[in-house]
């Protein structure tokens, strides 16, 4: 009779407790640990920002669905992961045990890193929804009074796509509201190149993201670093490949929105060996801890070493399929510990994802993560909008099931030749 927990009840934590039911023996519990009774889809965010979806729309009361599960859910949050003592400290003062654990809480944003970055400082954030509420009744006011606009994100950033999104998602809004033509737009990013992504590019991303802002007037700054922001100014340092200062912009602005860089929550960093230094954590192939075996690690919140140097920090995202294909390979692992058999299962880390620009967008399919690649494929279109919309609606009503991967989903992306989990591997192979 063993006792999983999970930390955290986002994106990859609610779908790791629907998965990690159905690997549970009789007498075996779960229970999940979240900060509030609600779930929100994250990729909406920009949209929410850009006042295309209200807040309800992408907001579910996890509880009911954990509830109707079967499956313990509290949501006072974690305060502190006590991995020597197999427990987990709740803001309450009260302690869960664990067998097994799961952490899962995504990223902590790192605002505070740079002076007067955020909805705290100057700029817009679309992290949270809170935030793409706050951003959107800022563009109302913004819209009142056009100026220019920078949109970007920040050193050590590991999500661009929603960046580069919220920058087409402005773009197609103002054109909407017959503003465009009285808003400059620039587009800042430590990517050593526009359409890098974290990724190294995938397929022509770099062409096509290049093309996007061209043709919507946007100017970019890549190699960029964000030293401070002001109202209604920003000073960002472009830096040469040789990683010496090339030259300093000030860019004034009436609407700003940059992504911070992330770090582990607070109730897992500085875990000694748990966590990294910038508290992420720690995960072998099998997303297990190594010095705490029975903990593992989902989602944004695990450590992943950069595709490479780049002269301003890149860091890599951690996109939504990724995180699923985590979420099997861990359901899987402490399934076989809970049988008694060796956790084998790897994730397949493939990157695939939609990015919308509103009245267009581009997709692209990376596999592996890191080039050179098996499937190393970009391509835009139309279609590309209707089918985040359609993913939108498939995966929030796939939270309020309580399912993670019907059948049906299986086949298709099997179809697709996209796998969750990596090929085992031959015999002799290393691991
Ligand atoms: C704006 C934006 C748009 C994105 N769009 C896409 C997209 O279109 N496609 C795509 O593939 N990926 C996208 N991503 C990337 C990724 O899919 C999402 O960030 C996803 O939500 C990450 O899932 P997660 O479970 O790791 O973290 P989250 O979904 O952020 O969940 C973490 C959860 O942990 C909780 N938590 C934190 N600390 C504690 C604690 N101490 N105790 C208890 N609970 C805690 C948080 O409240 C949160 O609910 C996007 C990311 C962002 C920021």
């Amino acid at each position: 009779m063993a006792k999983v927990v999970i930390v955290g009840a986002g994106l990859g934590g609610t779908l790791m407790a629907y998965e990690m039911k159905t690997e549970l023996g009789k007498g075996d519990s779960l229970t999940v640990i979240g900060q509030g009774p609600l779930y929100h889809f994250v990729p909406s965010n920009p949209w929410v920002a850009a006042g295309w979806r209200d807040r309800d729309e992408v907001e579910i009361d996890i509880t009911q669905v954990m509830a109707r599960k079967g499956i313990e859910y509290l949501s006072q949050g974690a305060a502190r992961v006590h991995a020597d003592e197999n427990r987990v400290e709740l803001t309450d003062g009260s302690s869960v045990p664990y067998d097994y654990l799961v952490i899962a809480t995504g990223p902590d944003l790192a605002f505070d890193e740079i002076p007067g970055l955020g909805p705290q400082g100057f700029t817009q954030s679309i992290c949270h929804v809170d935030h793409a509420e706050k951003a959107f009744a800022a563009l109302e006011q913004f819209c009142a009074n056009p100026g220019p606009i920078v949109v970007g994100a920040v050193q050590g950033a590991s999500c661009f796509g929603p960046a580069y999104e919220f920058a087409f998602i402005l773009d197609t809004e103002l054109r909407k509201r017959r503003i465009r033509d009285k808003v400059p737009m620039t587009f800042v990013t430590p990517e050593p190149y526009i359409g890098h992504l974290g990724l190294d590019g995938v397929g022509d991303t770099k062409g096509l993201m290049e093309s996007q802002l061209r043709q919507r007037h946007i100017k970019w700054i890549t190699n960029a670093r964000l030293h401070h922001v002001e109202s209604g100014k920003m000073t960002v340092e472009e830096i040469g490949e040789d990683g010496a200062l090339r030259k300093t912009h000030e860019l004034p602005f009436g609407y700003a929105m940059m992504l911070p860089a992330f770090r582990g929550v607070p109730a897992v960093r500085g875990v000694e060996g748990l966590t990294n230094p910038r508290g992420f954590v720690i995960i072998d192939k099998q997303q297990r801890n190594p010095k705490y075996p029975n903990v593992f690690g989902i989602g944004v919140g695990v450590a992943i070493a950069p595709v490479g140097p780049t002269p301003v920090p890149v860091g890599v995202p951690k996109t939504g399929f990724m995180i699923e294909s985590m979420v099997t390979a861990t359901a899987k692992n402490i399934g076989a510990l809970l049988r008694g058999e060796k956790p084998v299962a790897e994730a397949s880390w493939n990157a695939v994802c939609l990015a919308d620009f509103g009245d267009g967008g581009v997709a692209f399919v990376a596999e592996p993560q890191i080039p050179p690649r098996n499937v190393n494929w970009s391509a835009q279109g139309r279609w590309v909008h209707y089918a985040k919309v359609a993913f939108e609606r498939y995966f929030i009503r796939k939270i309020r099931k309580g399912e993670s991967e019907p059948i049906y989903e299986r086949w298709i992306m099997e179809g697709l030749g996209i796998r969750r989990l990596a090929a085992p591997r031959n015999k002799g192979e290393a691991a």
